[in-house]
C-alpha cells in the first residue's frame, strides 16, 4: 500500500485501542458496492460493512433521513416517546408480525435485553428459571451476558467467571437441546444461520424442532437475528422461511445498513417489565428511528430479500465451478450470507490477496471464506469478484 494509507495506519495504530490487526489500509469514502481508501484506491465491497450496509454504501435514502430528521430533532429525551419512533415501531411491527418492540443501539445490547426479558419472565412465570440454552459455535455479542451465551469455549473465563446460566448443546442436534432442558431453563436462544461460526444453517426439522421443544416445556424461543435478518437469508427475516415464530426476536446490523440501531421484538403475553427494569439513554433516538423507518421501507419496497435470493443463487453457481476443480469445498449458507471453505489455502491468505487486488472478503474460520455482500449486489459484481477470487484459490 502506499504512503498516504501507512501515514493513516500509522496514526490509527498510535491513537485507538489495540482489538486486533488490520490490513495497512484506511477508508475514506463509499457508494454502492465500492469503498475507497485515503489513496482513492477502490474495494469491491463483498464484507459490507459486517452484514451491516444492505442498501450499500452511503445509501441516499439514508442521507436524507439523515438531514431531514436532523433539523427537526435530533435527540428529546428516553423519558418521552417521539413521533418518529412511533412511527418506525408500528411499521416493524406489521413487517415482522409481533406485537412490542425496544430499540437500542447495537446486536449485544438487543441480546442483552433478550436475556433479560426472558429471566424476567422466568421469575414471574417459571419459579424463577433463568438458564438459556444456546449453541456452540454460535456468536451473541461482546457485552458479558451476550459472550456468556456465545458458543466459544476460551470465552467462558476470558474476562473472570463468566456470568452464568448459559447452557452450550451442539447445533442442529435436537437430542442434544431437550436433554439439556430441567427446571432451570428458560429460553432457547438460537441463530437461524450462525453467521460468525461461518455462515452454517440450522435444518428448517431443527427449528421446527426446537420451536415444538419449547412449546411442550413451555420455555422461550429467542432467535438472535442480528445477521440474518433484513433480507439477508433472502425473506425478510430468516423465521418466514423457517415456517415458525420465535417468542423473541432481535435484530440489529441490516436493520440501520450501517446506523448503529437495533431492535428487541416479542409478544403482548412476554412483556414482562416493569419500571426501570430496562431501558438506555439512546433507546428510540430520533435520528436512528427515522433512519430505520427509511430503511425498512427501501427494504420492503425494492424486494431486496429477492435480491438476496437471486444473486445469492448465481454466487452459489460461480463457486460451483470451483468446487469442480476441487479448489473449493463445502459451500453453504442462505441467500446473501454464504461460506466456502478453501482446500489449498488458510482463509486469512485469500482474505489478503484478494484485499491487496481490490476485493474485500472476510475468514471467519482458518479455512472459510465467508460473503455478506450489500443487498443490492449485482450480477456484474459477483462476476468482478469471482474473477479475482479465482486468481488466489
Ligand atoms: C454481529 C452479531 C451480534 C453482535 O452485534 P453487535 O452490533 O456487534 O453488538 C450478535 N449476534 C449475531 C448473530 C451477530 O452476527
Amino acid at each position: 500500500m502506499g504512503a498516504d494509507n501507512l501515514a493513516w495506519y500509522e496514526r490509527a495504530r498510535e491513537s485507538l485501542l489495540y482489538v486486533g490487526p488490520k490490513p495497512e489500509i484506511v477508508i475514506e469514502r463509499g457508494s454502492g458496492l465500492e469503498l475507497f481508501d485515503v489513496e482513492g484506491r477502490r474495494y469491491l465491497d463483498f464484507v459490507g460493512g459486517w452484514a451491516v450496509d444492505g442498501l450499500g454504501h452511503s445509501p441516499a435514502v439514508v442521507a436524507e433521513a439523515l438531514t431531514r430528521q436532523a433539523a427537526e430533532l435530533v435527540n428529546a429525551s428516553p423519558s418521552y416517546f417521539n413521533r418518529v419512533q412511533v412511527e418506525f415501531a408500528e411499521e416493524l411491527l406489521d413487517a415482522s408480525g409481533f406485537d412490542k418492540v425496544w430499540f437500542g443501539s447495537s446486536g449485544a445490547e438487543a441480546n442483552e435485553g433478550a436475556i433479560k426479558l426472558a429471566r424476567k419472565w422466568g421469575k414471574k412465570e417459571k419459579k424463577g428459571a433463568f438458564g438459556i440454552i444456546s449453541m456452540s459455535n454460535s456468536f451473541h455479542g461482546r457485552t458479558l451476558a451476550a459472550m456468556a451465551a456465545t458458543g466459544k469455549e476460551e470465552w467462558r473465563t476470558l474476562y473472570g467467571p463468566a456470568l452464568p446460566g448459559f447452557v452450550h448443546v451442539p447445533y442442529n442436534d435436537i437430542g442434544a437441546a431437550r436433554a439439556a432442558i430441567n427446571d432451570e431453563i428458560v429460553a432457547i436462544l438460537v441463530e437461524p444461520v450462525q453467521g460468525e461460526g461461518g455462515a452454517v444453517p440450522a435444518s428448517v426439522e431443527y427449528i421446527q424442532g426446537l420451536r415444538a421443544l419449547c412449546d411442550e416445556k413451555n420455555i422461550l424461543l429467542i432467535f438472535d437475528e442480528v445477521q440474518t435478518g433484513y433480507g439477508r437469508t433472502g425473506s425478510l427475516f430468516a423465521f418466514q422461511r423457517l415456517g415458525v415464530e420465535p417468542d423473541i426476536m432481535t435484530l440489529a446490523k441490516g436493520i440501520g445498513s450501517g446506523f448503529p440501531l437495533s431492535a428487541l421484538l416479542t409478544r403482548n403475553r412476554f412483556s414482562v417489565f416493569e419500571k426501570g427494569e430496562h431501558g438506555g439513554t439512546y433507546s428510540g433516538q430520533p435520528l436512528a428511528m427515522a433512519v430505520g423507518l427509511a430503511v425498512l421501507r427501501e427494504t420492503i419496497a425494492r424486494d431486496i430479500s429477492g435480491n438476496a435470493r437471486r444473486v445469492g443463487a448465481y454466487i452459489r453457481e460461480k463457486l460451483g465451478f470451483f468446487e469442480e476443480r476441487g479448489l473449493v469445498a463445502d459451500i453453504r449458507g442462505e441467500g446473501l450470507l454464504l461460506a466456502f471453505d478453501s482446500t489449498r489455502r488458510e482463509g486469512s491468505e485469500i482474505v489478503a490477496d484478494c484485499l491487496k487486488d481490490g476485493l474485500l472478503v472476510n475468514s471467519p474460520r482458518p479455512k472459510a471464506v465467508r460473503f455478506m455482500p450489500p443487498l443490492i449486489v449485482e450480477e456484474r459484481h459477483v462476476d468482478e469478484a469471482i474473477l479475482i477470487l479465482g486468481r488466489h484459490l
